[in-house]
């Protein structure tokens, strides 16, 4: 068998195009824009790409974008100011603190004093709470994407055996949630699952939220299983590097029925997600009525 190919980029591109028609819609009906802010502490390379990339296509979408830059040595006290200042701004509708944080930085601080309506990465504990107890929350944007993937290509999902490997807090336990919401039968798998290969074969569903490149093979896939493939790993590649997930592509796509490629599955749903959450969040502070097909 070779697996079908589910094409993230041109699904967050569908996306990104009813969040656009939503935008313009709020604005030509409501006069409302909806507004995003970013904060970003420090320089780290790769944070400084996804908060531009964010930028753009925020402000593509028709949306109201701000970045907010901060030093590296920022106090704690400063950016929980800087979030203050945000949640009271009624231009500003989604506030995203870019992670990772300084380490003299209390994350969990930092993302608990973001206003929960406005917290579009589905971080706060209160959001994590709304969504563990099945009601309505802003819910994280990567597994946001791979659920829009996974009911897009499957349909129902009620009663498929999922296996999502990776229990973070960001990936893992929220996409568990997700699938149990769904009616899936869940197993969560970590570092310390027994015999994690016969686990991952009973899945119909199996997302892979590791950090380790090409670590499950076309041995771990049930045959026909739909494989979501969360990993972004940076691997040398001759003399430059390439990118690779945690599934390796050419081995799961022989077995499974239908896999995310990386780059191009995942990856790009994630900010088309942030852009529909806060387009989300926007339509309910102006208690209007939710856009369809953009949240769970
Ligand atoms: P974390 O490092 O927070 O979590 C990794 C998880 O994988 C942990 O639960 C860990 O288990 C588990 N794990 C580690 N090694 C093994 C192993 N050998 N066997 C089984 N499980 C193992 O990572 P994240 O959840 O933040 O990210 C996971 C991946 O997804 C990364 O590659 C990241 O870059 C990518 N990512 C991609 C996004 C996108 O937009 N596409 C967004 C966010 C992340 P334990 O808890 O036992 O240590």
């Amino acid at each position: 068998m070779v697996a079908d190919v589910i094409d993230g980029k041109a699904f967050a591109a569908a996306v990104r195009g009813k969040v656009a028609e939503h935008v313009a819609r709020l604005k030509a009906d409501h006069g409302i824009t909806p507004g995003l802010a970013v904060v970003l502490v420090g320089e780290d390379p790769a944070s400084q790409v996804y908060v531009r990339n964010k930028g753009k296509q925020t402000v593509e979408a028709g949306m109201h974008s701000v970045e907010h830059r901060m030093d590296r040595g920022v106090s704690e006290a400063d950016l929980l100011a800087m979030v203050e200042q945000l949640n009271a701004d009624p231009a500003i509708h989604g506030i995203l603190v870019q992670l990772p944080l300084p380490e003299h930085l209390n994350a969990d601080l930092v993302i608990n004093a973001i206003d929960p309506a406005k917290d579009v990465d589905g971080f706060h504990i209160s959001n994590v709470g709304l969504l563990g107890t099945g009601q309505k929350s802003m819910v994280p944007c990567t597994p946001l994407g791979c659920l829009m993937m996974l009911r897009d290509r499957l349909g129902s999902l009620s009663g498929l055996n999922a296996v999502v490997i990776g229990r973070s807090n960001i990936v893992g336990k929220p996409m568990a949630q997700l699938l149990l919401g769904e009616s899936c039968t869940v197993t969560i798998a970590h570092s310390r699952t027994k015999d994690i290969e016969a686990v991952c074969r009973n899945a119909d569903i199996l997302v892979a939220a590791v950090g380790r490149p090409e670590m499950v093979t076309g041995n771990w896939v049930k045959p026909g299983a739909t494989v979501i493939d969360v990993g972004i790993n940076r691997v040398p590649n001759g003399e430059k590097t390439k990118l690779v997930g945690d599934c390796d592509y050419a081995d799961c796509a022989e077995v499974a029925g239908a896999i995310t490629p990386v780059p191009g599955g995942v990856g790009p749903m994630t900010i088309a997600c942030l852009l529909a959450n806060t387009v989300t969040a926007c339509c309910r502070a102006n208690g209007l009525d939710e856009p369809e097909g953009l949240t769970v």
